[in-house]
């Protein structure tokens, strides 16, 4: 059967280095989970080193024409198909049990499925990716950075995460414009946190929607019912606050 040609609006891009999708597949540390989703396994390359692993594998893809590719390529992966858009897969009717997450994703919605995964943390164990360099960089990115920011914070809280190494534009076909990164999070062992997680998000997305002002100036229009324990965060920017910090500061406010 022919290959499957790339579309751009569905973000393909094949990947042709088999050893670096080996390595991606043999990334993950198949600890607390026996099931495995992929998204976007496209014309497979990555699926291939998957099927060998002692887990069951699903895989969801939005494109017609690399699901007949791999249905003739891949009959054993049988009925563990699902054709359609991973954002739209309602997770918790489809998978019972600790499921985790690989791909290499499309970059077009990449940071959706981080998000989606977030909203499902207590499914999702693990996740293994690929990711445009930048946003990989954003989610490890450690407090004092200026790459630190609302995603880093939102998937720390409840993650573990490594950067595990950088792939070149050209392993791909057609190359992407940048450089990609495989990275891994682990869920950790919070099991929620310590403060409201609504006031959470809204003290988080405050504090960088100005991330160059000191925090007394960008939560301003935020009530603050305990000056004193805030006064240590106070003068500081909002890269310089841990998700400790945050939960603290968050307790601080209204
Ligand atoms: N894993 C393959 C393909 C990567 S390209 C490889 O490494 O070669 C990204 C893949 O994600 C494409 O196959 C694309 O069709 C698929 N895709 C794009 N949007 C999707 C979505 N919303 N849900 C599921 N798959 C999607």
């Amino acid at each position: 059967m022919s290959k499957v040609k790339a579309k751009k609006y569905l973000g393909q891009h094949f990947l042709n280095d088999l050893g670096i999708a080996r390595d991606i597949a043999q990334s993950l540390s198949l600890k607390n989970y026996s099931k495995v989703l992929e998204i976007g396994p496209g014309m497979g390359a990555l699926t291939q080193f998957l099927i060998p692993l002692n887990t069951e594998i699903f895989v969801i893809e939005i494109d017609k024409e690399s699901v007949s590719f791999l249905k003739k390529n891949y009959p054993e992966l049988d009925n563990h198909i699902v054709e359609g858009d991973f954002l739209q897969l309602p997770l918790k009717e489809f998978f019972k049990e600790p499921i985790a997450i690989i791909g290499n994703f499309p970059y077009n919605i990449s940071s959706q499925i981080l998000f989606k995964a977030i909203d499902h943390k207590d499914l999702i164990p693990e996740i293994v990716g690929m990711f445009q360099k930048e946003v990989a960089e954003r989610v490890v990115s450690p407090p004092g950075s200026k790459k630190y920011g609302i995603i880093s914070i939102l998937l720390q809280c409840f993650y573990d995460v490594e950067y595990l190494f950088t792939v070149d534009e050209t392993v791909f076909d057609p190359p992407p414009k940048v450089k990609s990164a495989v990275i891994r999070l682990r869920r950790n062992n919070r099991d929620k946190l310590d403060c409201d997680e609504k006031k959470f998000l809204k003290v988080v997305k405050t504090s960088f929607s100005q991330r160059r002002k000191t925090l007394r100036n960008a939560l301003k229009s935020l009530k603050l019912v305990d000056e004193i324990s805030a006064d240590r965060y106070l003068s500081l920017r909002a890269e310089q606050l841990s998700v400790e910090d945050f939960m603290n500061l968050t307790n601080c406010f209204e």
